[in-house]
């Protein structure tokens, strides 16, 4: 075996991440991060979505929708006492669960359609976390000013001025905290109704707990935590990679026009050395919510708020370049571009290889284009969401809201009574789904001779008879059926119970079973 010396064993560039000097905490503390404001089309266009969600969140409990006098008049109610959901002109029984399934479906499939096209849309503009952390941001600002003097603030002495304004601040994150907690019990009870118990003491103590939950939750999570939830407790982050190819849109620093950076161009340029767009001025940093800079690339934490793509536009207006040194783009024309900056990957990033002699964009830049995004796997996403959603519409155009179930007695399964006619027992459950009253007619068809009556009800034996049955009620009736021995044709016969609204024309129908001993017939 040949023998190397000292100097013919390579040495490797690396350093211990835990060494003597340097040991590595278990947990990293948190570093403050203190978001500048920005201004521009994404910020303004988060503007909108925040108010129209909390808009929506807010204000919905206090729609009323008049559904007459027998249900409540609250547009958007999850009525649990009497387990019934009620959205708008829909109500929804427990055994119609699967309109719930099917929205949730519905939601699951969207979030995929919209990331596998722009990204982290969901994270960055319409995810509760993003639009509170925006919230509680607007009134720090408001209390504690912008970027700077927010650093200030936290890296001075506590003075009487810096106890005011963070108890101020605190104060109206907590408010907002109980807001959003209030907010939500509303959805369980009727909002009006629920306000005033809540003020004077006298609601249920499961509603004082949920707003105090959720009130220290959303403070904690908005207030304090902020981009932590995004980066440490949330999973979409992992999840969304595998949804991502190469044509969806994400948050990119286009570094193929704008490197080299350098604050001082004209001193670079003037060495001949080229130079990019990107002049170092970090005010994508500044802005960022989640306290990274997007010119390393993509990452975990980004949600594409875009945010940095306004600071970045703002700062090429000011210099007079072209828009979009960080814009929405897809791998493939950032990774062409990227092969035209660098020659095809053999050299560094040269920017002047993507523009012509007159500094405009050469006509190999690749730039987006909304066909890009329409692909097999958004077109199959958009097929399913439409066919769960045409599915789930028309079931509901069509759904029945008059229903029968019934259940025979187990024990005994008949009894022979003194003339020799045979009894069976059965459970009928006649289902109102209707906020109003009804009288439902109930009629047996089949089993010969036979003839119903209805225990504790003064209804005459007979084949048929009507019954009222209270708005938005399951009434149940202890039914017995009888029939002659002569007309008995086997151990086991079938017949139909049919219930019907002779006003609506609703009807629906329960084969039952009438069982008899061998030795009736
Ligand atoms: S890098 Fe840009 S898009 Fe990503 S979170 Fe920060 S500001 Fe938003
Ligand atoms: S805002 Fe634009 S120019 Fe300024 S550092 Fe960021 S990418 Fe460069």
């Amino acid at each position: 075996m040949h023998v190397l010396d000292n100097t013919q064993v390579e040495r490797l560039e690396a350093e211990a991440v835990n060494s003597a000097k340097v040991r590595q905490p278990m947990y990293a503390a948190r570093k403050k991060i203190f978001p500048k404001r920005t201004t521009g089309s994404f910020r303004r266009f988060k503007w909108l979505v925040m108010a129209i969600t909390l808009g929506i969140y807010y204000l919905i409990p206090w729609l009323r929708w008049d559904r007459g006098p027998f249900a409540p008049d609250q547009a958007v109610l999850l009525d649990l006492a009497n387990r019934r959901f009620y959205f708008f002109f829909i109500e929804i029984w427990p055994q119609e669960f699967y309109y719930v399934a099917g929205l949730l479906i519905m939601a699951g499939v969207g979030l995929f359609l919209i990331t596998s096209t722009v990204g982290r849309a969901w994270c960055g503009y319409t995810c509760p976390q993003t639009v509170w952390v925006d919230l509680f941001l607007v009134v720090e600002r408001a209390i504690e000013g912008d970027r700077n003097a927010r650093m200030r603030l936290d890296a001075g002495p506590w003075t009487a001025r810096k106890l005011a304004l963070r108890v101020s601040k605190h104060a109206i994150w907590l408010v907002i905290g109980a807001a959003t907690g209030g907010a939500w019990v509303f959805y369980f009870a009727d909002a009006p109704t629920l306000v005033g118990e809540l003020f004077t003491g006298t609601a249920a103590p499961v509603a004082y707990i949920t707003v105090a939950v959720l009130t220290a939750t959303t403070y904690t999570f908005g207030g304090l935590m902020r981009e932590q939830v995004c980066t440490y407790m949330c999973p979409w982050p992992r999840i969304q990679a595998a949804m991502l190819d190469e044509n969806s849109l994400t948050v990119t620093y286009n570094d193929w026009r704008g490197e080299p950076r350098s604050r001082h161009a004209k001193k670079v340029q003037a060495a001949g050395q080229s130079v990019g767009d990107c002049v170092d001025c970090n005010a994508c940093v500044a802005v960022c919510p989640m306290g990274i800079d997007i010119r390393d690339g993509q990452q975990l934490e980004c949600i594409t708020c875009a945010l940095c793509i306004d600071a970045c536009d703002g700062v090429m207006d000011k210099l007079g370049r072209e828009r979009g040194l960080i814009s929405y783009a897809t791998l493939s024309d950032y990774n062409a571009n990227m092969m035209l900056a660098t020659a095809g990957g053999s050299s560094s990033v040269n920017p002047s290889l993507v523009r012509t002699a007159d500094g405009l964009f050469s006509d190999k830049v690749a730039h987006f284009h909304i066909r890009k995004i329409f692909r097999p796997r958004t077109y199959v996403y958009m097929g399913m969401w439409s066919l769960i959603g045409l599915g789930l519409l028309y079931s509901l155009l069509t759904r029945d809201r008059l229903e029968v179930n019934v259940l025979h007695d187990r024990n005994p399964q008949f009894v022979t009574l003194s003339d020799g006619s045979i009894r069976n027992g059965y459970t009928v459950k006649l289902l109102n789904m209707i906020p109003e009253p009804r009288t439902i007619v109930v009629t047996m068809q089949g089993l010969q001779g036979g003839e119903m009556s209805v225990v504790g009800d003064d209804v005459k034996a007979g084949r048929s008879f009507a019954i009222p049955v209270e708005p938005d009620r399951l009434k149940m009736l202890k039914v017995f059926v009888r029939q002659p021995a002569d007309q008995i044709h086997g151990a086991a016969q079938t017949f139909t119970f049919r219930v019907e609204d002779k006003s609506s024309f609703e009807a629906d129908e329960y084969t039952a079973t009438f069982n008899a001993p061998e030795t009736a017939r």
